[in-house]
């Protein structure tokens, strides 16, 4: 018996979880294109000091290596774009780090998924039309496993591959009318799916706002990232000191960077994001600067409780903060 996953089934489902959109393809290797250009990107060293990036590459060019029996990859995308945003005066903190940590949300919104597409197919299996026109067989175990950030899986490509949106010039994924603003989740599973999704095409067009925009060039050419110099990264992943041209650069972010994606047209489609463990509280959205400077430990503690900005820990914050003042300073 054909066995096979309902992908508007699935789909329909993703949507009533709250995912912004949900995509299937067949799990297989990654294109030779982004083999080639990842490659490459680690061998200059663009991870920086996210050593990890260069771990398990085998699985992470092909998902049938991280799930027994893979046949399928779901993508989805979940909208974080904030109704409220923090005042442009105070210190800024990246768009996604708004609220509690988007590991957990999704994680548990994508639990739910494959819990529903277990229930679906025993009872696709066992279904007595089904088994009156075919020979009767156990139905095999669902086996599946879901990825949101912790896994070696290339999400921007599988999100590209399940035909969610393309990947921009700034290397985010966009979809089309819709922005950049989504975080993305995976279930990789082992049973074929009735209808695949084909990926779309690129529509950056002429555009090179983001490349233009970017205050410390750290998109060096269209879709190459380069961490060691981009915000995002030496705001939170790096350890160590800021030089001051990075404090300089730093503006007023804190934690994060959101250039690229603030410049970028396709954003202007972006609608607020109704996840609500997604706002920011009332605390953080009344932080002035003077508060940061005073911010205690225990302070910080309760501010990010159950957020994604307890990864720069309390002293990697106050090291931003501090990095942008005597960037001031020296001026
Ligand atoms: S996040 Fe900021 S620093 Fe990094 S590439 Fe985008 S604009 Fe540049
Ligand atoms: S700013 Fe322009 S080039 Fe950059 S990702 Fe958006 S559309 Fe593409």
């Amino acid at each position: 018996m054909d066995t096979t996953l309902s992908s508007e089934q699935i789909k329909a489902e993703a949507t009533r979880l709250g995912f912004s959109a949900c995509g299937l393809a067949p799990a297989e290797a990654v294109n030779d294109t982004t083999t080639a250009s990842f490659q490459q990107w680690l061998s200059d060293g663009c991870q920086a000091e996210m050593t990890y990036m260069q771990n398990y590459e085998d699985k992470r060019l092909d998902p049938r290596l991280l799930v027994e029996g893979a046949r399928t990859v779901i993508s989805v995308a979940l909208n974080y774009y904030p109704e409220t945003k923090l005042p442009e005066e105070e210190y800024q903190i990246a768009w996604y780090a708004y609220g509690k940590d988007y590991h957990d949300v999704i994680k548990a919104k994508l639990n739910a998924l494959l819990e529903f597409i277990k229930e679906k197919y025993i009872s696709f299996t066992t279904s007595p039309e089904i088994n009156l026109t075919t020979t009767p067989s156990p139905p095999l175990p669902v086996s599946g496993r879901i990825f949101c950030d912790t896994a070696p899986i290339l999400e921007r490509y599988w999100a590209w591959r399940t035909g969610l949106g393309w990947i921009g010039k700034n290397t985010q994924l966009i979809i089309p009318h819709a922005g950049s603003c989504f975080f993305l989740g995976e279930i990789i599973i082992n049973i074929a799916a009735d209808n695949y999704d084909i990926p779309q095409k690129n529509r950056c067009g002429i555009c090179t706002r983001c490349i233009n925009t970017c205050p410390t060039k750290a998109l060096e050419a269209p879709y190459r990232l380069n961490s060691e110099r981009c915000l995002s990264y030496l705001t939170i992943e790096h350890r160590g000191n800021l030089t001051l041209d990075i404090g300089q650069k730093m503006g007023k972010k804190i934690y994060g960077c959101d250039e690229c994606q603030r410049v970028c047209p396709w954003n202007r489609y972006s609608t607020p994001c109704k996840t609500e463990e997604f706002r920011p509280s009332d605390s953080l959205l009344e932080m002035k600067k003077s508060n940061w400077h005073s911010l205690t430990e225990e302070q910080y503690k309760t501010l990010f409780k159950g957020s994604a900005v307890k990864r720069v820990k309390y002293q990697g914050l106050m090291r931003n903060i501090r990095s942008i003042n005597e960037s001031a300073e020296s001026e």
